[in-house]
């Protein structure tokens, strides 16, 4: 009685558009090899983990971060290659970059523009902000860019904000430069490019940051080691983070998170060392889906691979490497386009074995 009292109260005050929506999922990976998550599989070396924990030994944590976090922000200029006109502000993870923006970008009427299949968080962040998203179709060959279709339902929709990941997730492909470069042209409002994966490409909007007064370029370290940190950063003209800044709460990014970002940060070639081993692996991991019969791998920018299955058989593989203990993406189901499909993440050159294997057998 008492718990369906509660329940209405609940359905009268919470909006819809959350009731209606799930927590965002994570799959339970204990004992298992995690190739779901886009993460780095190595670790820091015994003596960078020595020297580490003896910095974290020294930190005041009864005191409240530098809200500012201005010696990490220094560190990121100069290990980042940010250009030196451009303002820097911090996130606990680019995710929470993501909710700065749209939370300063929205109201009524207002739209967020993505592409899809793409980032989850672009949509669901827009739905708690309780602004319209719209999502754009990708071509179905090969996920690149529809120009055409994006430019039309700019001109439709007039978007405040668009977020394109360069490179994208869950596909691994860079969409093509001059159609960004059209887009950000046309764009009436902000454009996002999302350059989580920057570690595993060269290419990047950030020297043409600038360039367009509508132009902000988003990264994170989660990808390329530190994904437990938590810190993503926003690079742009002042006059668009200056206002961002202003709904960022004030000790965002802790004094574990700032102490050890700069830390890590000043081991970079570490960090390189392992993105550059990834990068390699990949290609190995695609030459060996690439020989499998009936797995069509899509060529990758980032450090996961997007896979197409046996029609049909994408839950029965995901189950049945769950089994062999290899954890991946089952993405058939999310996205139409995405039918059939799993997403592999590029791991240590033994856990992508692990994974050939138990595809191998699971098929
Ligand atoms: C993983 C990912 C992020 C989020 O990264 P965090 O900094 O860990 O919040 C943002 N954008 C894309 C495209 C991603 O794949």
């Amino acid at each position: 009685m008492k718990d369906t009292a509660m329940k209405a109260l609940v359905d009268h005050w919470v909006r819809p558009e959350i009731r209606a929506i799930s927590a965002y999922h994570v799959a339970d990976a204990r004992g298992l090899i995690k190739l779901d998550a886009m993460e780095n599989p190595y670790s820091l070396p015994d003596e960078l983990r020595q020297a580490w924990a003896g910095l974290l030994s020294g930190l005041d944590i009864n005191r409240y971060p530098d809200p500012q976090a201005n010696a990490l922000k220094e560190r990121l200029r100069s290990t980042m290659a940010i250009p030196a006109d451009m303002s820097l502000l911090l996130g606990n993870g680019s995710d929470e970059i993501i909710q700065m923006i749209v939370m300063a970008l929205a109201g009524p009427g207002r739209t967020v523009l993505s592409v899809e299949p793409g980032f989850v968080m672009y949509r669901m962040i827009a739905t708690f902000c309780g602004v319209k998203y719209v999502g754009v179709p990708l071509r179905a060959e090969d996920f690149s860019l529809d120009t055409e279709a994006v430019l039309q339902a700019m001109e439709e929709q007039n978007p405040a904000v668009i977020f394109l990941a360069y490179p994208n997730n869950p596909t691994g492909n860079l969409f093509d430069e001059g159609d960004l470069l059209r887009l950000i042209e046309a764009a009436p409002g902000l454009v996002v490019i999302d350059e989580a994966y920057a570690p595993f490409t060269d290419a990047s909007f950030l020297n043409r940051l600038g360039q367009y007064d509508n132009l902000v370029v988003m990264r994170t370290l989660s990808k390329m080691g530190l994904a437990g940190l938590r810190l993503g950063y926003l690079a742009g003209p002042a006059a668009w983070l200056d206002e961002f800044d202003k709904v960022r709460m004030p000790y965002n990014i802790n004094v574990l998170t700032q102490a050890s970002a700069d830390f890590a940060l000043s081991h970079r070639q570490e960090f390189d060392r392992q993105t550059t081993a990834i990068r390699f692996d990949r290609q190995v991991l695609f030459d060996a889906l690439s020989e499998r019969d009936g797995i069509t791998p899509y060529p990758s920018q980032a450090n996961f691979i997007l896979t197409r299955v046996p029609k049909g058989q994408a839950g029965t593989l995901f189950e049945a490497m769950k089994q062999q203990a290899v954890l991946i993406k089952k993405l058939d189901g999310s996205h139409p386009l995405l039918a059939d499909c799993l997403r592999l993440t590029v791991g240590t050159p033994e856990e992508n074995a692990a994974c050939l294997r138990a595809l191998t057998s699971a098929l």
